[in-house]
């Protein structure tokens, strides 16, 4: 089950560290400016985030497209130059998974992405797909698994029940829409179990509009990618998943934030150095 925390505000759990005198303490989210809480170590989380990382390429079959797997490197190698001074550290990785008909993508802290062939094929063109690209990188640079993980730290010495056990996947972190059909979620059944809240889904949305913009992605197309695959949801009979609305905000309100934040977007689309050609993905 995916977890809420409706209860303790970020900023009330960021003076909550503080009053238990904790040495960690809070960070600010690239983009938004807003304070999380970070009271995990860098290092520890991105070596599991990478042992898992390996473990579901061992698990999934690896797409032999040569024209999928290289627009999904250029695009993620021109974003995470883009985003270099938010994530220093990061050992980026970006893996495409032969899952005909599944629409999706995730990513790991440390900066291990992985974009399924469905979402591929539906994408019109580059900047459609570099709009997931990118709202996964901003759950990276966000560190939006950090903070889940020490959210889960501080209210467990307070005897506060969370749904997300300490078992916890990371690999959850951060798929880009809800499954459909019989294909739903490529087999990693894990990622859809543990997806972020929806403040953090409207956030990655925020930050990664931004990053397309600035690495030269048209920012209008993230907008259009959202109203085709709520058409197509709609067309397939809707999520499977009843689990994933609980946790996720709908497409017209991710849409209506696109919209609101379209202009500051095209302004840094429009000053960058690079523009996209829009090419077509056939
Ligand atoms: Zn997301």
């Amino acid at each position: 089950m995916p977890h809420r925390l409706s209860a303790v505000s970020l900023l009330s759990a960021c003076a909550m560290v503080s009053s238990l005198l904790w040495t960690s303490g809070c960070q600010e989210v690239p983009v938004t400016g807003r304070s999380a809480i970070s009271l995990v170590d860098d290092k520890d989380i991105n070596e599991k985030a990478a042992a898992e990382f390996e473990q579901i390429k061992s698990m999934q079959r690896m797409s032999r497209n040569p024209a999928q797997v290289r627009i999904v490197q250029e695009i993620g190698s021109r974003l995470s130059r883009t985003v270099f001074w938010d994530v220093p550290h990061a050992d980026w990785e970006f893996v495409v998974f032969h899952s005909p008909g599944v629409l999706n993508a995730f990513a790991m802290p440390g900066g291990k992405v992985g974009v399924f062939s469905g979402l591929i094929d539906f994408c019109e063109n580059e900047d459609q797909l570099a709009s997931v690209i990118a709202h996964e990188i901003a759950h990276v640079a966000a560190r939006h698994t950090h903070e889940r993980y020490s959210q889960q730290m501080m209210l467990r010495p307070l005897g506060v029940a969370t749904s997300v056990g300490v078992g916890t996947t990371i690999g959850g972190a951060g798929i880009y829409v809800p499954s459909v059909g019989s294909t739903a979620g490529g087999g990693v059944t894990a990622l859809t179990q543990s997806a972020f809240d929806r403040k953090k889904e409207l956030e990655a949305d925020h930050i990664g509009l931004m990053y397309m913009a600035k690495a030269g992605y048209d920012p209008r197309e993230s907008l259009r990618l959202l109203q085709r695959m709520e058409e197509h949801i709609a067309s397939q009979g809707g999520p499977t998943s009843n689990g994933w609305f609980a946790n996720h905000p709908g497409f017209p309100q991710r849409q209506i934030q696109l919209s609101e934040l379209m202009d500051e977007a095209m302004a840094v689309y429009e000053k960058g150095e690079v523009q996209s050609s829009h090419t077509i993905i056939e």
